[in-house]
């Protein structure tokens, strides 16, 4: 691991297409509007560490009115209106170098989290519910973007990653806006992920020792 120095910006891939923007009812799906099902499958073998994570990502969602329902395992092939995330190991150094995890926001399913270039940093069970966190967000808002500040900015700075030890960071108003109006789409519509781009949201950082 040749992981440096704190340090972490996002890129992204750009592969096929267009975003996929879906202009659905609201079909007064009110109590369905507020919970998002997060499939997980744990290859870490840090369980502890990894149901910190999962209570902390539960908590700094609910703080904006979101509850994340947990599910063990990958959702099924072609299962729809879910979240599914991978949490890996044994990384090759050359995929997505430095990047701690990947997304597709367009695909609105798939998150996968580099959990050994996590786990040697200061509070990886924090990094890794803040990773989470970024990368749910990324799936829920259906797009590639970042904000100025907080969960969603796209370089956390050394400070950031320190504040994560005492607080968790904040969700800048634009996200939690966008949040629950992509939970509104996910849950009130028959989201089919079928044929959608293949685009990717990596999550990089220059992290560790
Ligand atoms: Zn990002």
């Amino acid at each position: 691991m040749n992981l440096k120095k704190w340090a972490n910006l996002i890129i992204t891939l750009t592969g096929v297409a267009m975003p996929a923007v879906s202009a659905s009812p609201a079909a007064g799906a009110k109590e369905d509007d507020e919970h998002v099902t997060v499939h997980l499958a744990d290859s870490a073998g840090d369980m502890l560490l990894v149901a910190q994570a999962k209570r902390l990502a539960s908590q700094m969602f609910a703080g904006i009115e979101v509850k994340i329902v947990w599910r063990v395992g990958l959702p099924a092939a072609g299962q729809k209106g879910v979240i599914g995330i991978e949490i890996v190991t044994n990384t090759p150094e050359s995929l997505h170098p430095s990047a701690l995890a990947y997304s597709r926001p367009y695909e609105g399913v798939h998150i996968r989290i580099f959990w050994d270039r996590i786990q040697r940093m200061p509070f990886p069970n924090k990094v890794l519910a803040h990773v989470m966190v970024h990368e749910i967000t990324h799936i829920l808002e259906g797009i590639d973007r970042h904000s100025g500040e907080g969960i969603m900015k796209a370089h956390w700075s050394d400070a950031d990653f320190g504040s994560m030890g005492i607080k968790p960071l904040s969700f800048a108003p634009e996200d939690v806006l966008m949040i629950h109006n992509g939970l509104k789409t996910r849950n009130s519509s028959a989201q089919s992920t079928t044929g959608q781009p293949e685009r990717t949201s990596v999550t990089v950082s220059g992290a560790g020792k």
